[in-house]
């Protein structure tokens, strides 16, 4: 028989009731440290006393009104994310693959509006995520998304990230924009290259295609900056964000130049939830935390400090891990062994990994664990090593 919720998931025997910190507590009395923040969403703690108060003070007053009315605190959070990043305008979504639709609509909108609608193809990168609709694994490429699902989404095109004349070979007079995460994180968390991020940039000035940047896990303070892409020195056209966004809340955005977004006049997209009061309450409490320099300056010294002890792990393991890398806070560990073993063992040792490409298990903790937390983190993921050593 059927499970009740749709069997699309393996899922650990496990049900947590209960989150403080980077600290999560199950029903049946075990207690773990959590490294996966639910894959990056969780980035300032369950539980977290500041987005609690915004939450359940914007609950007594008002949930939801629909977008045929005005938002103030959705207008103030598109003025906020618009004042700390490239972009001058925010569409709101409540996912990540909904952001990045909604950042494939504005570039194919964009020449269309110009007279140019055979311009709707998008050059998109082996190793890539872009989230679960119908568009966005047609992006994604990876066959195992794909397959059972009728003929793909039409319009994009696959090259091997950081090979810049491979992408400049797939450009033609059809193509609307380039795709890309300045971090793949499901694909095994591989940083792209500063000098690659510059290169695309160049060529989609020289031959007016728009770089969308897909953010959704890799921004909103995840690597040490508020987004992934300051540290090329390069801003995208358009770029999706959600995840951290929302701290647990659901809640994505697009956000865009003026002239990347002319095409999205009254009447061009649109969403029922998309920016509702709730979800506004929430992100401009996340806001108020990763806004303040001093927060993302934490987070690199936080990072810098958990990126040393990995590498010691490392070299102490050597049949278990074979290397460290990523950017900040979002964190692969290449595994000799299959990553699926690693996270099993964690996860029975009480620390909470998540599964990537490439056999890399993530770590991506709340950027506001405590010192206590990630050592606690630290010892019980040691202790996983040591049972696969043998
Ligand atoms: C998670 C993710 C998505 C999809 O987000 P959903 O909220 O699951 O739709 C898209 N892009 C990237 C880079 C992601 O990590």
């Amino acid at each position: 028989m059927i499970a009740p919720v749709m069997p699309t998931y393996n899922r650990y025997p496990v049900a947590f009731e209960r989150g403080e910190g980077a600290r999560l507590y199950a029903t049946d009395g075990r207690e773990f440290i959590d490294f996966g923040a639910g894959i990056a969403v969780n980035s300032f703690g369950h539980a977290n006393p500041h987005l609690v108060a915004a939450l359940k003070a914007q609950a007594d007053k008002l949930w939801h009104t629909s977008n045929l009315y005005r938002i103030p605190e959705g207008e103030r959070l598109a003025e906020r994310l618009i004042r700390n990043s490239f972009a001058d305008t925010v569409f709101f979504n409540n996912s990540g693959a909904e952001a990045v639709e909604t950042a494939i609509k504005t570039a194919r909108k964009f020449h269309a509006a110009r007279g140019n609608p055979e311009r709707y193809r998008v050059i998109t990168f082996e190793g890539a995520f872009h989230g679960r609709t119908l568009a966005t694994i047609a992006a994604g490429g990876k066959p195992q998304y794909l397959d059972g699902f009728g003929p793909a989404c039409p319009g994009f095109d696959q090259v091997e990230p950081g090979d810049i004349e491979a992408v400049r070979a797939a450009v033609t007079r059809e193509t609307a924009a380039v795709l890309i995460e300045p971090v793949q994180g499901e694909g095994g968390i591989r940083v792209m290259e500063p000098s690659f991020l510059q290169a695309l940039r160049e060529l989609c000035d020289e031959t007016g295609i728009l770089l969308i940047f897909d953010e959704v896990q890799c921004g909103m303070g995840r690597t040490g900056r508020l987004f992934a892409h300051e540290w090329a020195g390069v801003t995208p056209d358009i770029m999706a964000i959600a995840k951290a966004l929302g701290g647990g809340f659901p809640l994505g955005a697009c956000l865009a130049t003026e002239e990347a977004a002319s095409g999205m006049t009254a009447g061009a997209h649109g969403s029922t939830f998309g920016g509702n009061p709730l979800a506004m309450a929430v992100g401009n409490a996340v806001m108020d935390i990763v806004e303040d320099p001093a927060f993302l300056e934490k987070v690199r010294a936080r990072a810098g400090a958990l990126n040393q002890k990995l590498a010691a792990l490392v070299d102490a393991f050597p049949d278990v891990l074979e290397g460290v890398r990523g950017q900040g806070m979002m964190i692969g560990l290449k595994c000799h062994v299959p990553n699926t073993e690693l996270t099993r063992v964690a996860f029975e040792e009480g620390v909470l990994l998540v599964g990537a490409g490439d056999n890399v298990a993530r770590l991506l903790p709340p950027l506001t664990i405590s010192d206590d937390e990630m050592d606690e983190g630290l010892t019980r993921l040691e202790r996983a090593c040591r049972t696969l050593t043998g």
